[in-house]
């Protein structure tokens, strides 16, 4: 395939099964090297980084049904919307557990 920034060919192919009109598209990519997406996004999140601080204090403070089942989910095989309501609750006990006993400590 070649790709699309630096139009190198990686001999590499790809079988999408698209429609005839769009089956050119099989032909190209964005190589690993030219893929900066991940660059993109560091650099998007430290120029917005008091927002995100702002909007992550927010979150650690409301402790809203999604977060939690994102916290109980993150490093697990287990998706976010998959964590039963019960699991969430006790996650989110759990949670404000560990902050009071941190404020009380500190
Ligand atoms: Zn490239």
């Amino acid at each position: 395939m070649k790709c699309l920034k630096c139009l190198k060919e990686d001999g590499k192919s790809q079988s999408l099964s698209l429609p005839l009109e769009l089956e050119h598209i099989n032909k190209y990519t964005i190589c690993d090297k030219c893929d900066d997406t991940g660059e993109y996004a560091s650099k998007y999140y430290h120029k917005h980084r008091v927002h995100y601080k702002e909007l992550h204090e927010e979150y650690k403070d409301k402790l809203t049904d999604s977060y939690v089942a994102n916290c109980f989910a993150d490093k697990t095989i287990f998706k976010a919307k998959d964590v039963p309501k019960d699991i969430i609750k006790a996650k989110r006990q759990y949670m404000r557990m560990k902050k009071t006993l941190k404020e009380n400590i500190e």
